[in-house]
């Protein structure tokens, strides 16, 4: 395998299936798991994660946020089934009925369109109803109404309702008043649809932080979306029912040292000015690759275990940190940006929080420039570019 000094996101499958071991301890035994990988499986690789789920027997399948994202499920070979949470544009009904993708449905023409689709390819779809219980997003509104619109579409040919979910909007809180009541609402509606003889088998609404706090919202399956990649859904949820284990670490490597005197600015802007005789590495990595400009002078990278702060602005494809302190450091040593470096550990906690954004927007937005090196028993065994 090629070296891949510049940088490169090494992705633990270790720590994933230790995840996954995890978060299946403490659901229900005959609830499933959905593994949710949209956006590249959060940025990890989406292909990689499908492959290691598709041999765990309590994983229903996949979901994902588009049709693209789940043509490449398919395309790679996988076969637990494929579900879009988010909406499908009718350009791609054909695709879905061919491929057997399960959408989201949460109007009376959609169902009407794929039906007539599935007719004419002389198949059968199962689809999924979105239920609206407090998101105020995509979704039917748990009225009178939607309960008469779902029967017309039980009644359609070529397409059969094989789930029906919703979305919590804060379970991520310590307080759960809020998602318990979009708990209550959802069953509520499901229970009216099973009075009229609507039997849908796979019901499901919890998200990672359910999973992790919310045992009672398990049903027929959970979707696991941030906790497969071993970070928490928010500060706010417990630590201590599940353990996860970060999936992602992103490592570089020193290009170039030099000493500037006291008075040198640094970077783009000269934001940072030395206060000191200064030894600054540079890092040939930037915003370019996803690694955040709001870290300009607040981040810091790990070099030999220690801390080295970045020094002015981060550029599209390098940025500079002070090295002064940690003088063992040489042109060509490994950098570390996100991760374990000896007994240091730079979480995507903090440094989202650093760089004012969500733990789940870090990881997603590390870019396509950056290749994914991929980890079993502390080797790397694959790598995607
Ligand atoms: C993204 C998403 C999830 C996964 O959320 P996590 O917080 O990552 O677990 C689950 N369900 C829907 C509808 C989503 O859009």
């Amino acid at each position: 395998m090629k070296k891949h000094s510049r940088v490169y996101a090494a992705v633990d499958m270790d720590a994933i299936a230790e995840n996954f071991r995890q978060m299946r301890e403490n659901i229900n035994r005959d609830t499933k798991m959905i593994a949710v990988i949209k956006t590249d499986g959060y940025g990890h690789g989406a292909i990689p994660i499908a492959r290691m789920a598709e041999q765990y027997d309590y994983i229903w399948g996949y979901a994902v946020a588009t049709a693209e994202e789940a043509l490449e499920i398919k395309k790679a070979g996988l076969l637990k089934p494929v579900l879009i949470l988010g909406y499908t544009f009718e350009e791609d009904y054909a695709r879905l009925v061919r491929h057997q993708i399960r959408p989201v449905v949460f109007k009376l023409s959609t169902a009407g369109k794929l039906s007539e689709e599935a007719c004419r390819q002389n198949k059968v779809l199962p689809i999924h109803l979105g239920l609206d219980t407090g998101m105020s997003r995509i979704g039917f509104p748990d009225t009178a109404e939607s309960i008469d619109i779902i029967r017309k579409i039980t009644q359609m040919p070529g397409i059969v309702i094989e789930g029906i979910f919703t979305h919590f909007a804060r379970a991520d809180e310590s307080d759960k008043t809020n998602a318990r009541k979009q708990l209550v609402r959802y069953l509520e509606f499901t229970g009216k649809l099973e009075e009229m003889g609507i039997h849908i088998p796979v019901r499901h609404c919890s998200n990672s932080a359910g999973i992790l706090e919310m045992r009672e919202a398990n049903l027929d399956a959970v979707r696991a979306g941030i906790t497969i990649y071993g970070i928490y859904p928010s500060e706010e949820v417990s630590r201590e029912s599940l353990p996860l284990m970060p999936a992602m670490e992103l490592k570089s490597h020193i290009v170039y040292i030099k000493e500037l005197e006291e008075g040198v600015p640094v970077s783009y802007g000269g934001t940072f000015v030395t206060s000191r005789r200064t030894a600054v590495a540079t890092i040939p990595v930037g915003y370019g690759d996803g690694y955040p400009r709001s870290l300009s002078n607040r981040g810091w990278v790990l070099i030999h275990g220690k801390k080295a702060p970045i020094l002015g602005r981060v550029c599209m494809d390098q940025f500079m940190v002070d090295v002064t302190d940690i003088p063992e450091a040489g042109e060509l040593d490994e950098v570390t940006l996100m991760g374990r470096d000896g007994e240091e550990f730079l979480s995507v906690d903090t440094l989202a929080k650093l760089s004012g954004r969500f733990p789940y927007e870090f990881v997603c937005d590390i870019g396509k420039r950056v290749p994914r090196v991929y980890y079993q028993d502390g080797r790397a065994v694959f790598d995607r570019i």
